[in-house]
């Protein structure tokens, strides 16, 4: 993609909320869309360099996502098996094609491309027209301390199941990070900013903490919208609900506002907000198949629209 000569409607996802998001957005804007995916949740495991969130982003816009939400569908897990059989304790698990773009981008790193371009040689082999950019090219890693324990995001949530008390969350690296070209290029032209429906602290905080992040949202011309994780009350899945009161805010679409603070021109969400306060739309905001992820997207899209002017 052009960044420069293009106005995208840019989302900002982690893995499973933002990622479905962004899936209905590519239906409604094409190859404008330009997904910026969290990669605080990066780990480097069996020699290969494993990025979660961009990872998922790419596979729901191929179409190719496992229904089990992570990783392709028809994978085989053979060298987990294999792994096993040699006595490795196998607490992360991919699948073997999976495994492959870990691998893949390991080697490009390791010969010194951009961690940019490398997702982008990922995503071409995957046939995506719509750009999935990692939030930055120098590594940020987010960390949970739970008593006087710090544990790398993937030990907290995938050995340790999110179970251990949060004391504290931080983005370690993201001093050093600073925005790609193609990030900021897409946001200074960017016609819509949509926080997807993520994590707020562990999917959205660390792409927020990549400094002159918060500052391009704030300066660019397009609305910037979010979307609430939080529907019927409830959150959908996985550890939002204490990282959010870890944050100090209510487990609801106005505590998510208050997070975002004033990073966002409007919110879209299915509770009823206080008059006066952030602009919502309110609409339902399921997006477990194709018609639903359609429908919000292009309600956020028109609401973002409305609110330009
Ligand atoms: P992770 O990297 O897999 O944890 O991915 P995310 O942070 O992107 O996704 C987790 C968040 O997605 C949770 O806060 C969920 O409530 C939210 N989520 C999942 N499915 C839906 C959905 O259908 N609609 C909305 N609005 N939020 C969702």
């Amino acid at each position: 993609m052009d960044f420069d000569s293009r106005s995208p409607v840019v989302v900002l996802a982690g893995g499973t909320g933002g990622a479905k998001l962004a899936r209905g957005m590519a239906d409604v804007a094409g190859d404008d869309l330009v997904v910026i995916a969290n990669t605080g949740d990066d780990v480097e495991i069996y020699g290969a360099y494993v990025a979660p969130d961009p990872d998922l982003v790419a596979f729901w816009l191929a179409d190719r996502i496992d229904e089990r939400g992570w990783g392709l569908e028809d994978d085989t897990f053979n060298v987990m098996d294999g792994l096993r059989e040699l006595g490795v304790d196998v607490w992360f698990n991919l699948g073997d094609r999976d495994l492959a773009y870990g691998v893949r981008r390991a080697e490009l790193l390791a010969e010194g491309v951009r961690y940019t371009d490398a997702v982008g040689e990922l995503t071409r082999a995957l046939g995506l027209s719509s750009a999935v950019l990692p939030m930055a090219d120098a590594p940020v890693r987010t960390t949970i301390r739970s008593g006087d324990r710090t544990l790398a995001f993937q030990e907290f949530m995938v050995r340790e199941r999110a179970q251990p008390p949060i004391d504290d969350v931080r983005y370690e690296g993201a001093a050093q990070a600073s925005l790609s070209p193609e990030v900021a290029a897409a946001l200074r032209n960017a016609r819509a900013i949509v926080v997807g429906p993520s994590n707020p602290v562990i999917s959205i905080g660390p792409i927020l903490a990549v400094p002159g992040m918060a500052e391009a949202l704030r300066e660019s011309p397009a609305p910037v919208v979010g979307v609430s994780p939080v529907v019927g009350g409830q959150i959908v899945k996985g550890p939002s609900a204490p990282f959010l009161t870890w944050a100090g805010v209510e487990v609801s679409a106005a505590g998510v506002a208050e997070y975002y603070g004033d990073l966002l021109d409007g919110i879209v969400c299915d509770e009823e907000l206080p008059a006066g306060g952030l602009p919502s739309l309110r609409v339902d905001t399921l997006l477990n198949d194709v018609a639903q992820r359609r429908r919000v997207a292009t309600d956020v899209l028109s609401f973002a629209e409305g609110l330009r002017g």
